[in-house]
């Protein structure tokens, strides 16, 4: 290990870890900080590659959306020069594509099934009596018993790959389209309506990938590289963030998932979540003009694929195509192949890759009880927990920007 590395030492330095959204935002908002980060590039889940003329988002389909008018222009123009578009989003139930959410696209359904879920969805609504109290009673609360066993329950058991009675209702919030009434019956009419609106114009970055975000942010800011930080600890009144060489801070805001810091600090939890594999895939192929396709369908690997050829022209050589799967879990590129062609699409593949992320999706269950606990820890010690899986919340980019100004204005 090398020396203490003064040159970061310093009245009041914040030390950031990890480069991702979380500390990036942060570190633009405030005077003095550092951001450790432990890959050889900053962007966390915002990381983007370049093969041979495709640019795959390596973390999943990334877009910009927000409720916060404010958020969604600072956003915008940290990236520069954007791609807008009203948004084009499917899901691939029972061999066709109908509008997303669910909801909304009930309308292209044969006549028989529109009444089918809107006979449920008022036997239910009217029969409507106890709260409920965790994600599946919800969607039959809400959704009523059609909706909710032709979509929701097969995609959200696909995603969470948990049984869904043991997911609490801490996370539904904005998340999942709470759509209102006269939209559902509209849609069971045959009359089309759109939902989650406020995602319905979204931006993505002309150039680059999603990843232009986060490097436009890291050149605002103090950044280390390829410094993975593996101790903490506290002397005389300062800091010593511990990784090939030592970094001495007045002030440590940790946005690296919560139950590793807390690991550090000598505290073992088990929290809950999911990994994720993405698989990108260039090549040539006739797919339709959609932005992205929920896949609920246990036959196929993937939850979701995106094509990202159509978020900007640039993601792809001319005429060719750009396409993201998410697997909630490990696959190989094959299944995801093997999936596209169940699906119908007749894709000539020049490119594959794959990445796995560890942490991607926090899965609400009983041990998010203890979360409060863990941040509690960090804090006595010292240590602010932020970001996505750093305070182990569901944030979106807006949210992480939003939160991030906050937080810069308290230290
Ligand atoms: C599949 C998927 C799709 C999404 N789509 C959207 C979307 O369309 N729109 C939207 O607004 N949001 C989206 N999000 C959410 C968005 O990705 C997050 O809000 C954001 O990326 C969180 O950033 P973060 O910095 O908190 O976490 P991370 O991106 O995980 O960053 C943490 C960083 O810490 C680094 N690190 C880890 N350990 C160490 C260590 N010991 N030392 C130093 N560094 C370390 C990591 O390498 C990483 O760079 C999506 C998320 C997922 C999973």
């Amino acid at each position: 290990m090398g020396k203490a590395h003064t040159e970061n030492g310093g009245d009041n330095l914040i030390g950031i870890i990890g480069g991702g959204l979380a500390g990036l935002s942060l570190a633009y908002h405030l005077k003095d900080s550092i951001v450790i980060e432990a890959k050889d590039r900053v962007g966390g889940l915002l990381r983007s590659e370049r093969i041979e003329g495709y640019t795959f988002d390596t973390g999943g389909s990334h877009i910009l959306f927000s409720r916060d008018e404010n958020a969604l222009k600072e956003l915008v123009n940290m990236i520069g020069s954007v791609v807008e578009h009203r948004r084009r989003t499917f899901i691939f139930y029972n061999g066709r594509f109908i509008k997303y959410p669910f909801e909304n696209g009930i309308y292209m359904l044969p006549k028989e099934e529109r009444f089918e879920i809107l006979y449920d969805f008022f036997m239910n609504y009217v029969k409507r009596k106890e709260k409920p109290k965790n994600l599946l009673e919800w969607f039959y609360y809400v959704f009523g018993r059609a909706i909710t066993e032709k979509y929701l329950k097969p995609y959200n058991e696909k995603l969470w790959k948990t049984d869904l009675r043991r997911i609490t209702l801490e996370w539904v919030g904005n998340r999942i389209p709470n759509p209102p009434v006269e939209d559902i019956l509209k849609s069971c009419v045959g009359i089309p309506t759109e939902g989650y609106k406020h995602q319905l114009k979204f931006y993505y970055p002309l150039e680059g990938g999603i990843e232009t975000l986060a490097r436009n942010l890291a050149k605002r800011c103090r950044v280390v590289t390829g410094e993975r930080i593996n101790k903490i600890e506290r002397e005389d009144g300062v800091f010593i963030l511990k990784g090939k060489r030592e970094y001495i801070c007045d002030k440590v805001v940790s946005t690296i998932p919560i139950d590793v810091t807390a690991k550090m600090l000598g505290l073992n939890v088990r929290l809950s979540y999911n990994p994720l594999t993405v698989v990108g895939l260039g090549g040539k192929g006739d797919l339709p003009d959609f932005h992205w396709i929920y896949v609920p369908d246990k036959d196929i690997v993937f939850h979701r694929i995106a094509f990202l050829h159509n978020y900007s022209p640039n993601m792809a050589p001319e005429g060719k195509i750009n396409i993201i799967a998410e697997v909630s879990g490990r696959a190989e590129v094959e299944d995801v192949i093997e999936g596209l062609e169940k699906m119908g699409f007749d894709v000539e593949v020049e490119v594959a890759m794959k990445w796995e992320w560890d942490y991607a999706y926090i899965v609400f269950d009983e041990t998010y009880e203890k979360v409060e606990e863990i941040r509690n820890f960090l804090m006595e010690n010292g240590i602010i927990p932020f970001g996505r899986f750093g305070n182990w919340e569901y944030l979106n980019m807006d949210a992480v920007w939003i939160k991030a100004k906050e937080l810069a204005k308290v230290l």
